[in-house]
This record gives C-alpha cells, sequence and structure tokens, in this order.
C-alpha cells in the first residue's frame, strides 16, 4: 500500500482523541536566523503533532529547516515565536539549565556529525549517558551497554576509539549512546546519512524494535527517500514549511 494523506497542514486539525496529550505539539512554530543584517527564516511558522511510541520522519532537501527543527523540539535551540509542547513540557518558557535538565531526562540524542568524545572508547561513549544519570548499578550498566553494543554489530569493537572506527561504524555507536538511558524521545539528524543501505536499514530495524519495546518516539530527519520509506509518519518539508501534514506508510498510528 502507498503512502497516504490523512490531514493537511492547517492549524486547529489536531483535537486528541480522548483528551490525552500528544508527546509533541507544535503551534505557528518559527525560527529566524540573523547573521549581521540579514535574517533567514528557517521554519516559518508550522504546525503538527506526534504521538508517543511514534516512528516519525522528516523528509527535505538541505537547507529545508531539518536540523533547525529537530534542535526546536530537542530544546537545544529555543523557537524565535509559536509554541512547542514537548512531553508535556512548553519549551519556549525554559531557561538554559532547564533545557539541560529536561534533556538529560527526556531525549536522546545522534547528531549528524556524531559528536563522540575522542577520549573515551566504544565502550565508554556508550555508557556517558548511563554515569550521568547515576541510577545505574554497575552490572547492570554492563550488560545494558553490551546489549547496544550487539544491537549496532559493534560488540567487537568495544575497546577502540572513535579515530579507529569508520564513519559508519561511530553512526552506531552514537546511535547505541542515544537509546542506552531508554530515553522516551529520541531524535536523530540523517542517522543514516553515510551508512549503506543494509546497514542503514539494519539501524531502522533496531530503532523499530526499541520503539516496540520501550514504546521510545523515533524522530529522524532524512533526505534520501529511499531511507524514508520505513517510517511509519512522514512530515515533508521544504523552505521551513510542511508540505503534507502526515503522510504515513500504512502503520497503526493513523
Ligand atoms: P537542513 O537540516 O534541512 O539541511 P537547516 O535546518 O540546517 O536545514 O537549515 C535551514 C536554514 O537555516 C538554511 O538556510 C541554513 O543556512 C540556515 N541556518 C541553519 N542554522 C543556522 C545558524 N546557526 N545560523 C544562521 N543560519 C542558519
Ligand atoms: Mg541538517
Amino acid at each position: 500500500m502507498g503512502p497516504k494523506i490523512i490531514g493537511k497542514n492547517k492549524s486547529g486539525t489536531h483535537i486528541q482523541k480522548g483528551g490525552i496529550m500528544s508527546l509533541i505539539q507544535a503551534r505557528h512554530l518559527k525560527k529566524n536566523y540573523i547573521t549581521g543584517d540579514i535574517e533567514i527564516k528557517a521554519i516559518r511558522g508550522i504546525d503538527f503533532t506526534i504521538e508517543s511510541a511514534s516512528f516519525v520522519s522528516f523528509i527535505g532537501p538541505s537547507g529545508s529547516g531539518k536540523s533547525t527543527l529537530l534542535n526546536m523540539i530537542g530544546c537545544l535551540d529555543p523557537p524565535s515565536s509559536g509554541q512547542l509542547i514537548v512531553a508535556g513540557q512548553d519549551i519556549s518558557g525554559l531557561s538554559r539549565a532547564q533545557a539541560a535538565d529536561f534533556r538529560g531526562s527526556t531525549i536522546g540524542f545522534v547528531f549528524q556529525d556524531f559528536n563522540l568524545i575522542p577520549v573515551l572508547t566504544v565502550y565508554e561513549n556508550i555508557e556517558y549517558p548511563l554515569l550521568m544519570v547515576q541510577k545505574w548499578p554497575e552490572a547492570e550498566r554492563k550488560k545494558r551497554v553490551f546489549s547496544l553494543l550487539e544491537a549496532v554489530g559493534m560488540a567487537d569493537q568495544a575497546k577502540k576509539y572513535p579515530s579507529q572506527i569508520s564513519g559508519g561504524q561511530k553512526q552506531r555507536v552514537a546511535i547505541a549512546r542515544a537509546l542506552v538511558t531508554k530515553a522516551k524521545l529520541v531524535l536523530a539528524d540523517e542517522p543514516t546519512a553515510n551508512l549503506d543501505r543494509e546497514t542503514a536499514n539494519r539501524i531502522i530495524e533496531m530503532m523499530k524494535k526499541m520503539r516496540d519495546e520501550f514504546k521510545t518516539t523515533f524522530i529522524f530527519s532524512t533526505h534520501d527517500p529511499k531511507v524514508v520509506k520505513n517510517a511509519e509518519v512522514i512530515f515533508a518539508i521544504e523552505d521551513g514549511q510542511l508540505q503534507k501534514n502526515p503522510n504515513t506508510n500504512g502503520g497503526s498510528h493513523v
């Protein structure tokens, strides 16, 4: 079955069934960057809703606003205007410290440029977020890190440093690190951009499995139409605006 459109991108069309709040709600969301005299309208007033445990992709060409949007959802960069509610929290009102706390407790990230810590091994990079939250006894932590290492096919590389592994392998470590704390929401900015097709599909399958197991919501961005066929909800973004909102691949999240 091909993708089908279940709604248009208009405000006021996101009334929740049974009054249960969605994981993410964006209303008239805008982001402008000002550099010198020039203002760039990166996100030009968009509305969308994302439910818990969904598997979502924002697809669009380079420069369309995907990273800007993910950074706002991830509380890394505040909106210029409009409303953005993530896990019940209106994130535009947060101080920097509050945003950092919120990120640590709720969100896992996979950055486009991996952001692995060069002086830590593969194992230690994945373990790092668990040490930050401090509720994992050592034995549990070890088990958790190794289960993630295995899930991304990196168990035999645990002792290597980021400089000793390939770009694709770094990407897999970054994904394992984002998943290790069982965050409610994982944001992945072009997570498969540097991977071969087979590895990309394996990573996407792994994310879906995690979603099924832990009810994690996955939001990733991509410019690759071949990757997007694996998403269940697809938002097409172009020039800071949503084209259709949303398409689905016939998943159960309608
Ligand atoms: P994508 O991730 O889809 O490639 P981005 O969100 O990175 O797109 O960029 C959207 C637009 O905003 C582009 O025109 C880009 O040049 C601009 N932009 C992104 N980040 C910044 C920034 N920090 N300062 C100024 N302009 C930016
Ligand atoms: Mg980007």
